[in-house]
């Protein structure tokens, strides 16, 4: 008999021992599931960082964190000891295995992960790359799709991946990436969204995001969503919370719990589905405390909680690794697989992005082990058009790495223009993932051409 390209095999959720770190040798288990113990003990800087691994792990680590934070980082470090604890789980941390690791790799960013110079890159990227303000009904609420917006409540989260899409609004400025602030009041900005959704019927479809709603009062949250539940027409409510991942502890709470349900029994009589969509990227992160977290959501009413995550070179950019992850949660956790997106094209990320081609196989490959319901479909976001199949394209250029996509809707800021649903509309590979011929291509056009920018003048263009 011949090996299946994947064999399944059913894994028990394991919680790592944080008391190999030294930091966290001596905390308890009451201390660790408390979600402000978590808070308060997250990694925020170096100093920090040496206070959890101290000698376990060499200088040059130590420096190669700090080169990133004052190079190219787009996001400032914040890391929770959840998050720590599921780097390298299964042995005391080494300098090699930390590089090695797929959490390390998109959580706790390197210099020496980056490509060098412009080639860090693409000289499409950008900030917003998109477009979301621009598509801003009022300020936070992107309305993008025709029956469904997002509605950006806050701009942090409890903890700051290095690759954020939002990059432009989310978490503290670093020295690469002064970043937009919102400019009306929480509760005129929110006050001010409802009010569009109420003149807004043909909106059905809500995604509470930020930032993460986990870093919200739960009081405000459940304000805005009791708010969202008067509007007649609003029919699908999620809520995105990476911290169902990240810090578990903030959903375990009894008093999110209990507003949860509340929440919960309101849509229901409603006839609302409310869900949690959460954003876990690697197997290892998918830990008892997180599948207890997904639970008491669902025991308490919740309709579903679905994972969204991303297709990050160097950490899941591989059949086995995502087959892996979609069975940890959906066995482990009670967590719907429900997309992959590419890597947004955003400065000084071309190490984490895949080619369209790369996604393409991923999503052929992953067909046919997994429920259809729980199969994810992995799409690419492209600019000015919203989530596409990767299968969708209408053309693809595969030596200079152009996709070109088409769109059946108008956005928010299309609505008088005649030609939008014509239009090509373009994405475009990594560079570095080109045949030599698509590398000069690129290399001739960033010569001649003055709006194709170096990776500098785009993280400082705002
Ligand atoms: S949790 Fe989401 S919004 Fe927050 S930093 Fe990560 S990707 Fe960005």
């Amino acid at each position: 008999m011949l090996e299946q390209p994947y064999e399944y095999t059913a894994r028990d959720l394991v919680e790592p021992d944080w008391r190999r770190l030294p930091g966290f040798a001596d905390v308890s288990t009451d201390e660790w599931r408390s979600a402000q113990w978590q808070r308060s003990h997250c990694v925020k800087n170096l100093r920090q960082l040496r206070g959890v691994y101290g000698d376990l792990l060499d200088e040059s680590f130590y420096a190669d964190v700090e080169a990133d934070q004052a190079g190219r980082a787009t996001m400032s470090l914040l890391v929770p000891p959840q998050m720590l604890n599921t780097m390298v789980p299964a042995a005391v941390p080494t300098t090699a295995a930390m590089l090695a690791d797929p959490v390390r790799r998109y959580m706790l960013p390197v210099a020496s992960d980056r490509l060098p110079g412009d080639d860090g890159s693409h000289p499409h990227a950008s900030r917003d790359s998109l477009h979301e303000h621009e598509m801003w009904a009022v300020e936070g609420l992107t309305h993008r799709y025709p029956t469904k917006v997002l509605a950006e409540l806050l701009s942090t989260c409890p903890q700051y991946c290095g690759h954020c899409t939002r990059m432009d609004l989310v978490g503290n400025s670093t020295p690469a990436v002064p970043k937009l602030r919102f400019e009306l009041k929480p509760v005129d900005r929110q006050g001010a969204m409802l009010a569009y959704l109420r003149a807004t019927p043909g909106v059905r479809d809500v995604v509470v995001s930020g930032g993460d709603v986990a870093n919200l009062p739960f009081r405000n949250l459940e304000a805005f969503v009791a708010g969202l539940l008067e509007i007649e027409s609003i029919r699908d409510i999620r809520l995105a919370s990476k911290a169902l991942m990240g810090l578990p502890q903030h959903w375990l709470q009894p008093e999110v719990i209990e507003g949860m349900g509340r929440l919960a029994a309101s849509a229901r009589a409603r006839g609302v589905s409310l869900a949690v969509h959460t954003h876990v990227n690697a197997a290892q992160s998918v830990t008892p405390l997180v599948a207890e977290a997904a639970r008491a959501l669902l025991a308490v009413g919740v309709r579903d909680v679905r994972n969204q995550g991303v297709l990050l070179g160097g950490v899941n950019a591989g059949a086995r690794q995502l087959l892996d992850l979609c069975f940890a949660l959906l066995d482990g956790a009670s967590i719907t697989p429900y997309y992959f997106y590419m890597c947004d094209m955003i400065p000084s990320a071309e190490h984490w992005r895949v080619s369209l081609a790369t996604a393409q196989t991923l999503q052929h490959d992953l067909m046919g082990y997994l429920p259809g319901f729980a199969t994810p479909r992995i799409v690419c976001d492209v600019p000015y058009v919203g989530k596409r199949w990767v299968h969708q394209v209408a053309e693809y250029d595969r030596v200079r790495g152009i996709s070109y996509w088409t769109k059946n809707y108008r956005t928010g800021i299309e609505r008088t223009d005649a030609d939008a649903l014509d239009r090509r509309y373009a994405y475009y590979d990594p560079i570095a993932t080109l045949p030599a011929e698509g590398r000069e291509w690129w290399a001739a056009q960033r010569t001649k051409d003055p709006v194709l920018r170096t990776a500098r003048e785009l993280a400082a263009s705002r």
